[in-house]
């Protein structure tokens, strides 16, 4: 018997609103959130979610995922990102141009679109690259609903090649003539000098990991940041620095965002929860641009999370075969760049920011829902729990530690940088517009391929409050 428009309640749990945590009920009707009330216990004909002792929290928004479809290698997929997205209590991606070809034409955005409505759990906005192509092929991305542009600075993507300062600057004056408010996020890598930083330590002999962190140090980052931030000033548009793992290129948006420039910026859990000594350890597995940092770096990139400065945690999923990965264990120069990390963020993130550093579940929630929901035109209806926003609900056991295996991964590649590490929080269910699509108790996944869907840009205020 079908019903289109069930009732569930969620009881018991302490909710994280905008307005902070509160111990409250939730009344959910088909997808979406129909009331917050002191108790649901009257509401009768309703499946009743329990949620005693949990934390309640809207469903991750993953800004920054390599899922990597079309791709006849299909080293990850929708299929198996989203499942591991899930488990990590993110209901909402949006996807990096990074596939075969990558995504930069109005036509790869429709083949892009077909493969996630066919094969994903998990909500997807999309990412369109900017290659040097022509402004009409850009037009086209835009026209087929992407919510940000993305570039890259230094050639460290095989198949993406890098914009130089020309193609950069053509794309800040087009967005700023044409679509002010879309962001254009950029990988702020110096190519110059993480190019020539390789050829000193390989002439030198290096092959050990962490001459991998020494090739490329955060002055290589910070100048590409100086350089993106004097762009998106001179000509009004909109800049996202992706992945930041320099704090001095922090304090750099910190001083633009004081003079009026638009300008946020991302940073990601290998650069919050693991440091050099991760990298010594894991080597080729924990081989990504920017390299992890050492633990002094980590420790003032912090500084600008609890400021404010950092507006998203994203992960930054690529999904390697560990065959791939182990050819570096030798010569860390052959071992390709990126970690996986879709299912660990947020989990990872709760522990470090609500558990070990006193931020609090506002930060957390800010930093992994809220926030990236805002930068990429998704919210309310997503990011925040509030009545009329879709019911995409993560619900946290906030003391459950637990140690994570690369072998529990629920994406294709089975391995992880934080292996063998413990995190102190966990996910125990994920709700995707009412229905409950992880639930760690039942089995796991319980969502199917094709629950997700495309998120069109300006989604969020799509019959939002109603
Ligand atoms: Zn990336």
């Amino acid at each position: 018997m079908a019903n289109d428009n069930p009732l569930r309640v969620v009881t018991g749990g302490t909710l994280v609103t905008s307005d902070g945590p509160i111990r409250a009920d939730l009344v959910i009707r088909g997808d979406r959130i129909a009331a917050i009330t002191s108790s649901a216990a009257d509401i009768a004909d309703a499946e009743r979610i329990d949620a005693t002792g949990l934390i309640v929290v809207p469903g991750g928004v993953d800004a920054h995922t390599h899922f990597r479809e079309p791709d006849p290698n299909m080293v990850e997929g929708f299929k198996t990102g989203s499942m591991a997205a899930l488990a990590g209590g993110v209901t909402s991606v949006v996807e990096m141009p990074q596939a075969s070809p990558t995504s930069s034409t109005g036509a790869h955005i429709r083949e892009k679109r077909a493969a996630l409505e066919r094969a994903s759990l998990v909500d997807v906005a999309l990412w369109g690259g900017i290659v040097g192509q022509p402004p009409e092929q850009i037009q086209e991305m835009i026209d087929e609903g992407i919510v940000a542009l993305k570039a890259f600075m230094p050639n460290s993507s095989p198949g993406f090649p890098a914009a130089d300062d020309q193609v950069l600057l053509d794309t800040f004056r087009f967005l700023a003539e044409h679509d002010p408010d879309l962001p254009f996020g950029l990988h702020c890598e110096n190519d110059a000098l993480l190019t020539a930083g390789i050829a000193r330590l390989q002439a030198a002999g290096r092959k050990d990991p962490l001459a991998h962190a020494e090739s490329r140090p955060p002055l290589v980052e910070v100048e590409a940041i100086h350089r993106a931030i004097f762009f998106a000033e001179l000509t009004g548009a909109r800049l996202y620095v992706c992945h930041v793992a320099a704090a001095d290129g922090l304090q750099l948006v910190k001083d633009a965002q004081a003079r009026g420039v638009r300008v946020q910026a991302e940073t990601c859990p290998q650069y919050l929860s693991l440091d050099h000594s991760d990298l010594v350890k894991h080597g080729p597995f924990a081989r990504c641009a920017p390299a992890f940092r050492d633990r002094a770096e980590v420790e003032r990139i912090w500084q600008y999370v609890a400021d404010g400065t950092v507006d998203v945690v994203s992960s930054d999923h690529c999904g390697y075969t560990v065959e791939s990965k182990r050819a570096g264990l030798d010569d860390i120069w052959k071992a390709p760049l990126g970690c996986s990390g879709v299912q660990t963020m947020y989990p990872a993130l709760f522990d470090e920011v609500v558990n070990r550093r006193g931020l609090g579940l506002q930060r957390f929630v800010e930093l992994s829902a809220t926030n990236p929901a805002k930068v990429f035109s998704l919210y309310p209806r997503k990011g925040v729990i509030q009545v009329g926003s879709d019911a995409d609900l993560a619900f946290y056991a906030p003391n459950a530690s637990w140690e994570v295996r690369g072998a529990d991964m629920l994406h294709r590649n089975k391995w992880t940088p934080f292996e063998g590490k413990t995190i102190g929080a966990s996910v125990v269910r994920t709700m995707l517009r009412g229905r409950v699509a992880f639930d760690r108790s039942a089995g796991g996944v319980l969502g199917s391929p094709g629950d997700g869907r495309f998120l069109r840009r300006g989604y969020g205020t799509e019959g939002a409050g109603a």
